[in-house]
C-alpha cells in the first residue's frame, strides 16, 4: 500500500495492519495456516489462476490436497468437512435423478441409511448386496440407469475385505463408475488399485489424534472435478485450521499406523485365545476368511478388531465395557488412545434380525480401535475385565 499510514485513523490502521512479507526464499519450512476467506485479486494473473473465496479453494487446503493425492497416487485429491460430506458429495456430484446405483449392506451406518433411505427423495434408487456373495451383482445392473458401483473395504464394524480386482472388472465391463471407502485400511493402501475414486474419513487415521472431522476424496481428475463443483455448492469446504491440524497429524502417520496394526496384531492373538471370546473378526489371523484376500489387497492388516465374548458369562456388552478400566467407550478408530464400542447400539439398530445374524451383529459383538499404548497395559485390562469370571 502506497497511502501514508501515518495520516490514517486509528480505526482504519486497525483493519488494514502492515503487511509482513518475506525475503525470496525465506519461506517458513512449515506451512502458515491461511484463515483468510478473501484474496486480493491480482491483475497480474488471470482469475483462475488465484485464490478468491474461501469456500472455493485456500493455500492451507491445497497442500493437504496435494500432500494426500500424492499419498494415495492419484491425480487429483480434495479434502471436505467430514468422511460422510465426502461420500455425499461423491454420490451427489456423479448421479442424478433417475439413476440406480449398486451397493452393499456392509456399510459405515450413515452411508447405509444416506443410500437406502434419503436418496430414494431424490430419485436416485439403489440395490443393496452382499461383500460376501458377488455372483448377484451383474444381474443387479440395470441397462442405462445403473451408473455407480459403491462399497467399503475393509467394511465396518466386521472387517469385510471386497474382492476389489473383481469389482473393478464388472464396473470396466458395464461402464460404472467405481467408489470405494478405503478409511479402514488407512491412506496409504489399496493404492495400486484401478479405482475412480476412493474416500477416506480424515478423522480416523490420517489426523490421528481424535481432535478434527474432515474427509477426502481422491481419484481420476475429471471425476474428482465433478464432485468438486457439487462439494462447492453444499459448502462442505473444510476449515483451515482444522486442514492444519490433519496436515500436522499426517507427519506421524506412519510411526501411528506400524505400530497400532502391530498391537492389533497380538491383541487379535490374544482374543483368539481367550475362553471369554467366542469369535474374533481380524483379517490378520490366519483362520479369518479374509486372511488371504486380505494379503493380496494390503500392506498390512490395520488395526480394528472385531470380537464377540460369551453371552453366559455377560448378560449384555455394557457390563463387559464396563469393567474396562484404560480403554474408553467410544466410536471412531484409527486415534492414539484404544477405544471400544458395542457394534449393535451404535452400527447395527437399522438392519433386520436377519441382516444383523447374518453381519455377526449382535448384543455381545464389539469393535476395538488399537491406539498407540503399550501392548501389555492394554491386554491387562482386557484380561482383568474377562478374568473376573474366571
Ligand atoms: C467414520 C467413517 C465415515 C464417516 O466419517 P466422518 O469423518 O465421521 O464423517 C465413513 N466411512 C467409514 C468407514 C468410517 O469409519
Amino acid at each position: 500500500m502506497s497511502l501514508n499510514r501515518k495520516n490514517w485513523k486509528l480505526s482504519t490502521q486497525i483493519n488494514h495492519p502492515e503487511e509482513v512479507s518475506l525475503k525470496e526464499g525465506n519461506r517458513p519450512l512449515i506451512a502458515p495456516v491461511v484463515n483468510s476467506a478473501k484474496f486480493v485479486i491480482s491483475e497480474k494473473h488471470s482469475l483462475n489462476e488465484q485464490f478468491i473465496y474461501g469456500r472455493v479453494g485456500n493455500p492451507t487446503l491445497r497442500q493437504l490436497e496435494l500432500t494426500l493425492g500424492e499419498i494415495q497416487k492419484k491425480d487429483e485429491c480434495i479434502v471436505v468437512s467430514s468422511g460422510i460430506g465426502a461420500i455425499t458429495g461423491t454420490i451427489l456430484g456423479l448421479l442424478k435423478s433417475g439413476d440406480h446405483m449398486i451397493t452393499f449392506r456392509e456399510l459405515y451406518k450413515p452411508s447405509r441409511v444416506f443410500i437406502r433411505d434419503i436418496l430414494p427423495n431424490y430419485n436416485i434408487s439403489s440395490t443393496f448386496l452382499s461383500l460376501n456373495n458377488l455372483s448377484d451383482l451383474e444381474k443387479n445392473i440395470i441397462q442405462d440407469k445403473t451408473r455407480l458401483i459403491y462399497f467399503e473395504s475393509p467394511s465396518n464394524p466386521n472387517l469385510q475385505i471386497a474382492d476389489i480386482p473383481f469389482l473393478i472388472s464388472i464396473a470396466r465391463k458395464h461402464n460404472l463408475i467405481i467408489v470405494m471407502d478405503g478409511t479402514f485400511g488407512g491412506l496409504h493402501q489399496h493404492t495400486e488399485f484401478d479405482l475412480d475414486i476412493i474416500i477416506h474419513s480424515l478423522t480416523k487415521f490420517a489426523n490421528g489424534h481424535g481432535d478434527v472431522i474432515a474427509g477426502s476424496i481422491a481419484g481420476k481428475k475429471d471425476i474428482v472435478g465433478k464432485i468438486k463443483e457439487m462439494v462447492m455448492y453444499l459448502g462442505a469446504h473444510l476449515d483451515p485450521q482444522a486442514t492444519y491440524l490433519i496436515q500436522r497429524g499426517l507427519k506421524t502417520y506412519m510411526l501411528r499406523y506400524e505400530r497400532q496394526t502391530e498391537t492389533a496384531q497380538k491383541m487379535a492373538e490374544y482374543l483368539q485365545k481367550q475362553p471369554g471370546v467366542t469369535k474374533v473378526y481380524y483379517p490378520g489371523l490366519e483362520i479369518d476368511l479374509n486372511y488371504k484376500t486380505t494379503k493380496s489387497h494390503m500392506k498390512s492388516f490395520g488395526s480394528v478388531i472385531s470380537f464377540e465374548i460369551d453371552s453366559k458369562m455377560f448378560s449384555t456388552s455394557e457390563e463387559f465395557c464396563q469393567r474396562l478400566k484404560l480403554i474408553q467407550v467410544a466410536v471412531s478408530l484409527g486415534s492414539t488412545e484404544t477405544i471400544i464400542c458395542p457394534t449393535l447400539a451404535f452400527f447395527g439398530l437399522d438392519l433386520s434380525e436377519v441382516e444383523r445374524k447374518e453381519m455377526g451383529i449382535n448384543s455381545h459383538s464389539f469393535r476395538l480401535s488399537i491406539g498407540i499404548e503399550d501392548f501389555d497395559d492394554l491386554k491387562n485390562d482386557l484380561h482383568q475385565a474377562f478374568r473376573v469370571q474366571y
